[in-house]
């Protein structure tokens, strides 16, 4: 190693002093405790916690692939900007204890964030990443996982904008076509909804229908987005990002399902006519636990 002389060594020691003057504020910063942040890990159960030879032993063991799909979108004044992160990140939690209790191995990845937001992007902290940008980076993902020796990933979308799970689906059929990536098969794990507003059939080899999931109550009004349901999946698993002080402020904004006689479909596209309008619709969501107290 090479000795450092006194001159060099003053050098280091100023430098050192210099980057934790200018560090100091932001240790102070993360001292404190943070607004609203329950400081909950995206990566927790997932490969990115793992060592690479622990991840490469459960890919050797037969490990499928576990992928959520989320994007960093507005959800009202009373849920965080990473709702449609961390819903999926905790349905994969609980879909790998299922995996693991039927002696099915799984390896999580870490979930995709950056993803395509039509509906919502006027609002202050949606992104919205073009689907090819999100098709391509797929792939690399893909490819990546294929190198490692995975043979099988499904993946789930968090975010219900129909670009959204638009790219996923194109995403893994570009990839179910792609020779280079023969010996990994990818699935788009989704329900018949969602299948109808892509306009697929049932039987696509790229898709694995997920028709025995729970259905929201039916009732008069649509529950869309960062209403009942969402804002009671992130209370019951982290609730320490639900804004609980706004609950009691957010008035509904109600759409009578007997209106739009083709359910989600006409839901969707009622957002997407909205366009300019859409901060009216998660503004004032519908918490029906709200709305019961
Ligand atoms: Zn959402």
């Amino acid at each position: 190693m090479r000795r450092v002389g006194p001159k060099a060594g003053w050098r280091v020691v100023a430098l050192l002093a210099a980057v934790a003057a200018l560090a100091s504020p932001a240790l102070a910063q993360s001292n404190a405790p943070p607004a609203n942040n329950g400081g909950y890990s995206i990566f927790t159960g997932t490969i990115a916690d793992m060592t690479y030879p622990a991840y490469a032993a459960a890919v050797k063991n037969g490990a499928v692939g576990l992928w959520g799909l989320g994007v960093v979108e507005e959800h009202g004044p009373h849920l965080p900007l990473a709702s449609d992160i961390y819903i999926p990140t905790a349905v994969l939690g609980m879909v790998r204890e299922r995996l693991a209790a039927g002696n099915v191995p799984s390896v999580t990845i870490p979930i995709f964030y950056w993803g395509v937001n039509q509906v919502t992007s006027a609002f202050p902290g949606s992104v919205n990443i073009r689907p090819e940008i999100m098709v391509e980076l797929m792939q690399d993902v893909f490819r990546s996982l294929k190198k490692d020796g995975l043979t099988r990933v499904f993946c789930i979308s968090g975010h219900n904008d129909v670009a959204h799970n638009r790219a996923i689906y194109d995403g893994v059929a570009r990839a179910a076509a792609d020779p280079s990536l023969a010996g990994l098969r990818v699935y788009f794990v989704t329900d018949p909804a969602m299948v109808a507003r892509l306009g697929l059939s049932g039987g696509d080899a790229n898709v694995a229908l997920a028709d025995k999931m729970p259905q929201p109550p039916s009732g008069q009004y649509f529950d869309v987005h960062a209403g009942a349901g969402e804002t009671s999946m992130l209370w019951s698993r982290f609730p320490d990002v639900v804004a609980v002080d706004q609950l009691s402020k957010l008035k509904p904004y109600l759409i009578d399902a007997a209106r739009f006689p083709n359910g989600a479909r006409a839901v969707s596209m009622r957002c997407g006519s909205r366009r300019t309008a859409t901060p009216a619709i998660s503004a004032r969501p519908v918490p029906r636990s709200v709305r019961a107290s």
